[in-house]
């Protein structure tokens, strides 16, 4: 059914003239995501400034049983952001949503309303000596909603945890438009169920969350980057168990990178260039970082290093001597996606598996592919350290990119299979979506996808909030 037009007025009177937009070339590039998997229509953007403009649009909208997707920076990768094509659909973007409400040094929190972009809860952390250490490289543009709606991961899970982690309290707009204020900064609060879990993640199936309070914590003093070679991903998760012990449980981030990887990135982003002069099969890029003064850590992944060199588990590596180097370390790891694009893009995987278990996935996994079309490029890299592994796929060169792209359902079912049997999962960190919606009910027992069915039907029993997304 057609949004109502008595709808559309009403939605235009609460949020006022700048709060909405029907403009095609405003709202155009809110209708697809980067990827292009997905594209969708709305007769109506709106663009609230304050939690009650959005309540009393989701109010309005569940007046009209009209549907409503709520989208944050737009970075998403399973296409959840991204209304349906029918034009039936009302989008509601957080980005004017976007105030630091309060900082507390001495609770370490800080509470942030859904549309901050991550990289300004990170800076307001900083000025206040703090850090939140939520990272991933879409941080310049992906919002704190959307990160908490996707339970995003990042580069520094290993030390902090994912989204879900970083979550003291939520304000949310629940699928009636009656606002939950859940925004405690309480460490220990036991006192029933824990609501606000069920928003994080929920991918906006639930609610829309206008504001959360997050943990901070001592901001690092030093912090030292390595990129190592090593012979294989078991290797480079005997350096990392060693290099946690050294550092008494120091490491931000243990990231894997095939050679393939870090070749797409050398031949697309301009301005990076081979760390060693030979090429070697697999790199690991290691953080460590304390908040104590001092050089000390330094000294220690050195000694780590040496050790493992010794030892036959690494064949080479840097240690960045500047931020700069470090930065020009990490952006090696950090625009594979980019790279990826330009090289006309992959099937994409998000895997996890028990992190003991990575360096069988990746034999299984690329042996069971390379069967099913000789000469396939395996993309694999990203979180060694939480068990999560991009495993994307790119066509051989020379192949056409739209039947390769085809065969996205054909490969997934090869590597989700192979990263099940290892007790592992088909979405570590991207959600979700629409993208693996059907698929997931492979994987999870009926008992689990009947248990989110009934919480989504409990909580949006006429399905209008994000439909067709997750459940
Ligand atoms: P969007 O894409 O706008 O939305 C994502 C989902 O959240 C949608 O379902 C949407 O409906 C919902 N949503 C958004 N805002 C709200 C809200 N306020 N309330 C309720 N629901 C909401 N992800 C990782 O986990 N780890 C990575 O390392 C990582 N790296 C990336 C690197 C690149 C280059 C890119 C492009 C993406 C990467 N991502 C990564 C994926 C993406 O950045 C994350 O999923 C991010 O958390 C999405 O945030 P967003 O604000 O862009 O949300
Ligand atoms: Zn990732």
């Amino acid at each position: 059914m057609a949004v109502p037009a008595a709808l559309i007025a009403g939605i235009k009177a609460a949020v006022g003239p700048r709060g909405w937009s029907d403009d095609p070339a405003v709202v155009a590039p809110h209708l697809k995501e980067r990827r292009g998997l997905y594209a969708g229509a709305t007769p109506i953007l709106v663009r609230p400034t304050t939690t009650a403009e959005v309540a009393a649009v989701v109010r309005l909208c569940a007046a009209h049983r009209t549907p409503v997707v709520p989208q944050g920076g737009n970075t998403g990768l399973v296409g959840g952001q991204v209304p349906d094509a029918s034009g039936e659909e009302v989008l509601v973007a957080l980005a004017r949503l976007n105030r630091v409400r309060a900082i507390d040094p001495t609770n370490d929190t800080i509470i942030v309303e859904a549309g901050c972009v991550l990289r300004h809860v990170q800076e307001a952390a900083a000025a206040a000596d703090r850090l939140f250490p939520l990272s991933l490289g879409a941080e310049g543009s992906c919002q704190i909603g959307g990160n908490i709606a996707t339970n995003a991961g990042g580069v520094s899970v290993l030390r902090y945890g994912s989204a879900r982690d970083l979550v003291l309290g939520l304000e949310v707009v629940l699928p009636d438009g009656r606002v939950w204020d859940g925004l405690r900064t309480l460490r220990k609060d036991n006192t029933g169920y824990d609501l606000k879990q069920l928003f994080i993640g929920g991918e906006g199936t639930l609610g829309i969350i206008t504001a959360a309070a997050l943990k901070l914590f001592p901001r690092p003093r030093q912090v030292a980057t390595a990129l190592a070679v090593v012979p294989d991903p078991a290797a480079g998760l005997e350096i990392l168990t060693a290099l946690k012990s050294a550092t008494g449980n120091l490491v931000n981030a243990c990231e894997l990178i095939a050679r393939p990887a870090l070749e797409f990135v050398l031949r697309h982003i301009p301005g990076t260039t081979d760390p060693f002069p030979a090429r070697h099969g697999w790199y690991l890029l290691l953080e460590v970082s304390s908040a104590a003064e001092g050089h000390w850590l330094r000294a220690a992944l050195e000694r780590v290093l040496a050790a493992e060199h010794e030892a036959g588990r690494l064949t080479d590596a840097v240690i960045a001597t500047s931020t700069a180097q470090a930065r020009a370390l990490w952006r090696l790891r950090e625009t594979i996606p980019e790279a990826e694009i330009q090289e006309g893009g992959g099937i994409k995987h998000d895997i996890a598996v028990p992190v003991s278990r990575v360096p069988e996935f990746i034999v299984q996994a690329t042996a069971a592919v390379e069967v099913a079309q000789p000469g396939i490029r395996v993309i694999a890299f990203g979180h060694l350290g939480d068990g999560n592994i991009h495993f994307n796929l790119v066509r051989p060169p020379g192949a056409d990119a739209t039947t390769f792209l085809a065969e996205w359902d054909h490969f997934s079912a090869i590597v989700h299979g192979v990263a099940a049997a290892l007790g592992g999962s088909i979405s570590a960190e991207h959600g979700l979506g629409r993208l693996k919606r059907e698929e997931i009910r492979a994987y999870k027992p009926a008992v689990e996808i009947e248990l989110m069915r009934r919480v989504k039907a409990a909580l949006d029993p006429d399905n209008l909030m994000n439909p067709g997304k997750l459940v």
